[in-house]
């Protein structure tokens, strides 16, 4: 703490790893005396740059840009970039620090990083974006490649970004390095299914751990927030395998229908036409009821969903799903539940998947995006899709293996945290002190 101060987010999400591998440690004496624990939590390299860019006023702006290249024990540096007011260099690095483990849990040659800016891309121009991302990749360009660092999107950081990013990069650079960012379109390069990777994965990892204790998720309520790109396909393959999907939200409020949402209105409103949730109740055929106040969390469910961003399931929220007898909570996006929230859900044994775990199929697409732009390939959809599926099921069964070998059967935590680090704590050994 006293190291990196005023990084909350990063004291946070290393505590909760640190808290796992205590047992982890005490099994393997060699970590210790190669000091792992305080070498993965230095990162290799952190860049913060000024990205200066003109806006439709003629104003010249300026933006703080971050990239914190964190490990690359398994393979290139790999992770988002955000575009948000609330980005700093604590939130890059928890971002980056998460990166590590769930990038390794996906067993794809991928090392762990982060990166973005504090620009706000609500109600920017075409113009102000391309001249922002013009910019940042101006900066950016010198420490990424495709053996090196590959960034994609995140929250603000979409495949109209990836595009503007990579015109860039291939500007400056005079090279067709498509395999640099991932994230991108189809006729560019992209992997069919990377959009959807991340939502389904999700609901993969779900069924897997319902499946692991004898439940179903078929006929099951779910609670999804958000309706970002982790939120509705999320949704749309819960609906698919059978769910009823009763609440999302966006961040001015959530929508209700006890009969279920009508997941493609969802998207139409929210991906399509960048509209507001709110909108919703009046465009249904259903009985769906708008809340701008209060949580989410209160609607009674089966399986809740946390997809939108980081500490939005506190302690009151994860009681109240308790007390409406919630049976599994899966994270869709980064550290969205408080260490106080998942205390909660495990004193009251409700089947917790971590975003680590669960979230990795985005990931592990982008890995597969990579592995389809070096072999000058393109996948369709269904494989992409029978591959992810693939590898959520090994990261479940890892998890669910690792935990019970210490005798923790059933705490997701656990499993993917010691899972993970035993991963890159292999590698890191095998390279010296380096
Ligand atoms: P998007 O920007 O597409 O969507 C974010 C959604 O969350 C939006 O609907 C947004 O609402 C909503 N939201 C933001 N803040 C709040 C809040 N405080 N309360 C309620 N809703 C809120 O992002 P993604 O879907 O891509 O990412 C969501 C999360 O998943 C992030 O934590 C991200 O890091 C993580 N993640 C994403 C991956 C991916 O492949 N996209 C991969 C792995 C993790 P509004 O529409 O009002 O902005």
């Amino acid at each position: 703490i006293e190291r990196n101060p005023n990084e909350p987010e990063f004291h946070q999400a290393v505590t909760e790893v640190l808290n796992s591998l205590e047992p982890v440690m005490a099994d393997h004496p060699e970590y210790q005396d190669a000091k792992l624990i305080e070498r993965i939590c230095e990162p290799e390299r952190q860049i913060l740059f000024r990205v200066p860019w003109v806006d439709d006023q003629g104003e010249v702006q300026i933006n703080r840009g971050f990239r914190v290249e964190f490990n690359s024990a398994l393979g290139p540096f790999k992770g988002g970039l955000r575009f948000h007011p609330s980005v700093n260099l604590g939130v890059v690095k928890f971002l980056g620090f998460e990166q590590i483990f769930k990038n390794a849990l996906t067993g794809l040659p991928i090392g762990g990083g982060k990166g973005g800016a504090d620009f706000d891309p609500k109600g920017k121009s075409d113009g102000e974006i391309m001249r922002f991302c013009q910019s940042f990749m101006t900066e950016l360009y010198r420490y990424i490649g495709a053996d090196t660092d590959v960034p994609a999107g995140d929250i603000g950081v979409g495949q109209r970004e990836i595009g503007l990013l990579f015109g860039q990069y291939k500007r400056i650079t005079n090279r067709y390095e498509n395999g640099v960012v991932t994230g991108k379109q189809l006729q560019w390069g992209g992997a069919r299914g990377r959009q959807e990777a991340t939502g389904y994965g999700a609901v993969y990892f779900l069924q897997e751990m319902l499946g692991a204790h004898r439940k179903k998720l078929k006929g099951k309520k779910v609670v999804v927030s958000g309706t970002g790109n982790v939120a509705v396909f999320a949704m749309e393959k819960a609906v698919e395998l059978g769910a009823k999907v009763v609440a999302c939200s966006d961040s001015d409020g959530y929508v209700h229908d006890a009969n279920g949402l009508d997941v493609e209105l969802v998207k139409q409103i929210k991906q399509v036409e960048k509209g507001r949730i709110r909108d919703y109740p009046k465009r249904s055929k259903g009985k769906a009821e708008y809340q701008s106040d209060g949580s989410i969390w209160q609607v009674a469910c089966d399986v809740a969903m946390p997809c939108a961003t980081q500490n939005e399931l506190g302690e009151d929220d994860a009681q109240a799903l308790i007390d409406n007898k919630v049976m599994a909570v899966v994270e869709g996006a980064n550290m969205p539940c408080t260490p106080e929230a998942i205390q909660a859900f495990s004193d009251a044994k409700v089947l917790f998947g971590p975003g680590k775990a669960a979230n990795a199929g985005g990931v592990a697409m982008s890995a597969m995006e990579m592995q389809q732009n070096a072999a000058r390939e393109s996948w369709s959809f269904d494989y992409s899709i029978e591959q992810l599926q693939q590898v959520m099921r090994e990261i479940h069964q890892s998890c669910f293996d690792t935990a019970k070998q210490y005798d923790r059967k059933g705490d997701y935590v656990f499993g993917a945290n010691a899972a993970g680090f035993r991963q890159v704590a292999d590698a890191m050994l095998a390279f010296g002190v380096i």
